[in-house]
This record gives C-alpha cells, sequence and structure tokens, in this order.
C-alpha cells in the first residue's frame, strides 16, 4: 500500500495541538495511528516523540543557523524577514509557516519525509544538509512546513504529555499500557514499540546490546532530612563523581561505549574498551567516567581536555588517566536487569568481579547503607574528603527507570543546587573582554517549553571556551542590538548561585544572586534544562532554610538560617 501523505499527519498535529482534552487527544493519535501502513508507523511515532529519526541514538545535525539557511531558501525570504519572522514567534515551525504561508497542499508522503531526514542525517557537507532541508520545505504547504520544521528543531510543541503517546499506542492497537511501557523501556525506541504492538508481539521487547538506551536521571534533593524522608530508612548512599556519564555495552568481547546523550564515544576511551574487553560475555553497565590517578579522583576539568578528542594520544591517556566508575548492571548473560530492583542489579555487578578483572580500571561506586540524616550529612563529608561532588542516594527496591528523573535516585550536591539553563540572549564583554561575548542572559523552561528569562553571568568560563563560543554565538545570533544580541536557544550552562530571590526583573518573576557558569552541558538538550516548578520549588525550599549553601571556606558546607543569612555568616 502506498505510504500516506504528509498533509495527513500536518492535520493530526494540528488536531491535538487544538485540543486540551487528554481523552481527546489520545483518541485522535490512537484513530490515525492504527489507519496506518506500517512503514510509515515507525516515523509517525517517532516524529510524536520529538525525534526526526527512529533510533535513539541517531542524530539530525541540522543547527539553528543551518535550519534558517534551508528556511531562506525555501521562502525566498531575506535575513530581516528570517530574523522578524523568528522573533514573532520564537519557533522554527511556526517561523517556516509563516514564511511560506498560501502554499498549497502538498503531494509529500509520509515516508519520502522519512526518507528526507535520513538523507541529511547521513550527508556531511553542511550546505548539502541544508539543501535537502530546503528541498523538502520548498515541496511542502504551509500547514506541511511548520511540523517538517518543528520536527527538524527536536520539539513538536502539541501538549502530547509524557505518556500521552504510549497510551495512544496502546489504544490503537488494543495492547495493554504497561505492556507498552515496559516494550518502550526497553527498546529505547518508540518505533519499534509501534510496530511490536501492531504484531501484538511486545512480549518480545527487550534491550538491543550494541544500542544504547536513555539513562536514568536523578532529582535533585535539598538536604539529608528530605532525602530520608524520600528514601526511607534504607538509604543506598553513593559517591557522586563528577566526570562524565557512560553506558558501555559488552558483546563476547566487542565493547560499545556511550554517553548521556546516546552518542558512541568508543574511540575516546580506548584503555577502557580494552579493559572490559578481556570479560568475557554479554553485559551492559551504567557508570560514570572519571580522571583518576593513583586511587584518587581528579578534578574534573582535568577530564575536559578529553572530552573534545575522538581519538587520544597515548600521551593525552598517561597524561589523564580514566576509569569507569560502575554503579549498575542493566543485562547480563541474555536477560534484562532493568525491572529488578537496584538490590539485585548491584548484587549482580559485584558478581562480575569487575576491578579484579581490568587491573582496576573498571570500579564500582562507593556504597554505605544509611538509615539517618545524620549518617546521610557525614558521608556527604566523606565523599567531598573523596573529591567527590556529593551523594547520590538511591532506593534498593526502585527498578532502573531509562529516560527518568525518578525518586529512586536521588541527588546530593555541594553548592545550593545549580541550575542548568540555556543561553537566549550574548553580550561584548568589557575591559580585556570587550572584544569577546563574554555576558549571558540565560531562561529556564515552563512545562508548555516556553524560555524565560532568570539571570545573567559572566563569570566560571575559561578563555578558550568564550572565545569558542563567541564564535558559535555569531553564527546562531538571531537578532544583533549592537551591544546585545538574541541568540537561538542551543547553548546549555549549568549555573550555580547563592540565593534565588523574587525579581521583576527577569520574565521568570525570579533572579539568582551571584550566579557563575560551573559548566558548559553539551551532553543536555534544551528539553532537558530545569523548568519553572524546579525553580519554585528551589525557592520555596530554601525560604523554609533547608538549602545546603557551600561558603566558599575549604568546601566547607554549612545552611542557610531559617531568615536567609548564612549560618556563621
Ligand atoms: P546531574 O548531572 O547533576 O544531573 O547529576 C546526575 C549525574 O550524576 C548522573 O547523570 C551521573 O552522570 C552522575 N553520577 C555520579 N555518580 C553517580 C552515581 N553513583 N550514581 C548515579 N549517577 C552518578
Amino acid at each position: 500500500m502506498a505510504s500516506s501523505l504528509f498533509a495527513g499527519f500536518a492535520k493530526l498535529a494540528d488536531t491535538v495541538a487544538a485540543t486540551s482534552s487528554k481523552i481527546a487527544k489520545r483518541d485522535a493519535l490512537a484513530a490515525y495511528l492504527a489507519g496506518l501502513e506500517v512503514e510509515d508507523l515507525g516515523p509517525v511515532v517517532s516524529w510524536l516523540g520529538g525525534s526526526a529519526l527512529e533510533g535513539v541514538a541517531e542524530r539530525l545535525g541540522l543547527g539553528w543557523a543551518q535550519a534558517s539557511a534551508a528556511l531562506a531558501m525555501a521562502s525566498g525570504a531575506e535575513e530581516e524577514a528570517l530574523r522578524a519572522a523568528w522573533l514573532r514567534h520564537s519557533d522554527f515551525g511556526d517561523a517556516a509557516a509563516d514564511l511560506l504561508a498560501g502554499r498549497p497542499t502538498s503531494r509529500l508522503t509520509v515516508a519520502e519525509v522519512a526518507a528526507g531526514y535520513r538523507a541529511i542525517s547521513v550527508t556531511r557537507k553542511t550546505d548539502k544538509r541544508v539543501g535537502l532541508m530546503a528541498e523538502l520545505l520548498r515541496r511542502a504547504s504551509a500547514a506541511e512546513a511548520r511540523y517538517l520544521a518543528k520536527i527538524a528543531a527536536g520539539e513538536l510543541r502539541i501538549g502530547l504529555r509524557e505518556g500521552l503517546l504510549e497510551e495512544a499506542v496502546a489504544a490503537a492497537f488494543d495492547a495493554s499500557l504497561t505492556a507498552v511501557r515496559r516494550a518502550l523501556m526497553l527498546t529505547g525506541e518508540a518505533a519499534e514499540t509501534a510496530r511490536l504492538a501492531r504484531a501484538g508481539h511486545l512480549a518480545d521487547a527487550a534491550l538491543h546490546l550494541g544500542r544504547p538506551i536513555r539513562f536514568m536521571l536523578a532529582t535533585p534533593a535539598a538536604d539529608a532530612v528530605e532525602i530520608i524522608r524520600r528514601v526511607g530508612d534504607e538509604a543506598w548512599v553513593e559517591d557522586k563523581y563528577d566526570g562524565i556519564r557512560a553506558q558501555l555495552h559488552a558483546l563476547d568481547g566487542q565493547i560499545q561505549l556511550f554517553s548521556r546523550d546516546l552518542k558512541n564515544i568508543t574511540a575516546a576511551f580506548p584503555e577502557i574498551v580494552s579493559a572490559a574487553s578481556a570479560i568475557p560475555g554479554r553485559f551492559v553497565l551504567d557508570g560514570e567516567l572519571v580522571p583518576y590517578r593513583s586511587g584518587q579522583v581528579m578534578d574534573f576539568a582535568s577530564l575536559q581536555t578529553r572530552l573534545g578528542r575522538v581519538r587520544p594520544s597515548a600521551e593525552l591517556i598517561d597524561r589523564v588517566p580514566v576509569v569507569l566508575v560502575a554503579f549498575d548492571l542493566l543485562h547480563h548473560g541474555g536477560v534484562d536487569h532493568l525491572e529488578h530492583p537496584l538490590r539485585d542489579r548491584r548484587a549482580g555487578l559485584e558478581s562480575l568481579r569487575l576491578p579484579e578483572a581490568t587491573g582496576g580500571l573498571i570500579l564500582y561506586s562507593h556504597l554505605e547503607r544509611a538509615s539517618s540524616a545524620e549518617a546521610v550529612d557525614a558521608l556527604f563529608d566523606e565523599a567531598r574528603a573523596r573529591h567527590n561532588e556529593g551523594l547520590m542516594v538511591k532506593d534498593p527496591t526502585s527498578v532502573y527507570q531509562p529516560g527518568r528523573r525518578g525518586m529512586g535516585w536521588l541527588k546530593l550536591k555541594k553548592a545550593l543546587a545549580t541550575l542548568d539553563c540555556v543561553v537566549v540572549g550574548v553580550e561584548w564583554g568589557h575591559g580585556k573582554r570587550r572584544a569577546v561575548l563574554s555576558d549571558y542572559t540565560f531562561a529556564v523552561r515552563t512545562d508548555g517549553g516556553v524560555l524565560l528569562t532568570i539571570g545573567k553571568a559572566f563569570t566560571g568560563l575559561t578563555d578558550a571556551e568564550i572565545a569558542a563560543l563567541t564564535e558559535h554565538f555569531t553564527e546562531i545570533t538571531v537578532e544583533d542590538f549592537g551591544r546585545y544580541r538574541t541568540v537561538a536557544p542551543e547553548v546549555i550552562i549549568e549555573v550555580a548561585f547563592d540565593r534565588i530571590m523574587r525579581s521583576g526583573r527577569h520574565r521568570s518573576g525570579f533572579a539568582l544572586r551571584f550566579p557563575r557558569i560551573v559548566r558548559i552541558r553539551t551532553d543536555k538538550s534544551l528539553a532537558e534544562i530545569d523548568d519553572l516548578a524546579g525553580v519554585e520549588a528551589l525557592f520555596m525550599a530554601q525560604a523554609s532554610g533547608r538549602i545546603l549553601l557551600a561558603t566558599g571556606r575549604d568546601g566547607e558546607v554549612e545552611r542557610i538560617a531559617a531568615t536567609g543569612e548564612l549560618a556563621g555568616g
């Protein structure tokens, strides 16, 4: 049978966006999915989930600058008109529909669009990728272009709350929601899940060795009291290592490593790969790569030099030795462990005797049990003494939830919690920084994806980082006001600060005291930055005097008193 028209997808997306009723959204989606050919099901479900491509690890690789160039080519709009459209909508899709207004419905099919995105993702040359995207847009009607562009930008914004797509897939193919969720967790792919559901084979879903799944995430906790309240009286307390998250897949000596954003980073850590390849069997580990020498964790900054290298030199490996600190086991010998409690996963992990088998290149996270807030506080100090960032507190009965920020894992960091924000505006610096864009205005997001500014920071980054960012921000400038420019929301930064205050100065209604940039989070996407609800929760926690603050004196940690002043000042 022939592939459905993409116009049908655009119509469905409009229908879903137009209603706020969850049930109406689900029913519209289910009816549409049930009517699709099996070949169209994969791409459509992936698009609805916010990705242009089916594979979890696949990237379209079309940044804001290229997407705008494609839109300019397709619409013939001048730079000025393009920027104006972007500023009117702050959404690439809506800007595209605006600039292509009046174009009639096309014959573009779902299969053609899927093939177009695939071609973009495998084409290396930037101008060719831009050309391919322009070609898709050129053929589309305004309504179709809206969604072509939104999919390319990685966000559909039609009010599909988490879980709704799973519900629709279950309803479309008369499957149980639990079975759909389970399959999605194991395969990591909405497309594969939907195909299994359609074929009535959800029970066959399994983790694929060599294909990464999303990482389980942690919820920030205000302090030890909150942790004990949440986890109950058997808290598993691990050191929180400051490195880069990694998933290691071992298939009978064949090793692959994936980063938090599911990129294949196997070639970057040859020493870990070679150590792991000595271990027989099939398994998947979750852990953190940390710089480590003579039994000691080194500063995260030293790892920075290895991050940019695809293939490190022997000299660099020697200068910045790395270990993998493993803390979870997701698969072993043909059995998926995600649904088993952490207690059992850890026992399985330890049975692999990794430190012995790898000559100390794969270690286990430091683990203790605690049943009181005092014990957690003491462990926090010990973790800091071991040069680690803080604690990860886990519930031993919790299952592994890929991609979820569950209550099974809580994180407790050194300073007042940091926020992950996106840079939306940049300014030329002063003095020796007058030739670089060094002052950044950043934002958090609302539930609906609207960006609201919360602060401005100009400290924390190195000169080299600022120089590289200056170049990047020049490329993604949306509007240039002379001193200040708005930029496409692409660069994610982690910001530390001393306090949160209510303030009319920024659109979020909050401002940060003494904000400083901790680091650039290339591993996080726009969808993963902190949201306003999280900021409000931190503000409330702070108001009740239950937030940890670093005073800066030898990393010593003190509490803010209920008045909001620093205890011991
Ligand atoms: P954050 O990146 O601040 O959101 O904190 C969560 C991250 O802490 C995880 O994604 C891991 O990369 C890292 N991490 C460090 N140590 C552990 C641990 N013992 N268990 C789980 N995650 C850890």
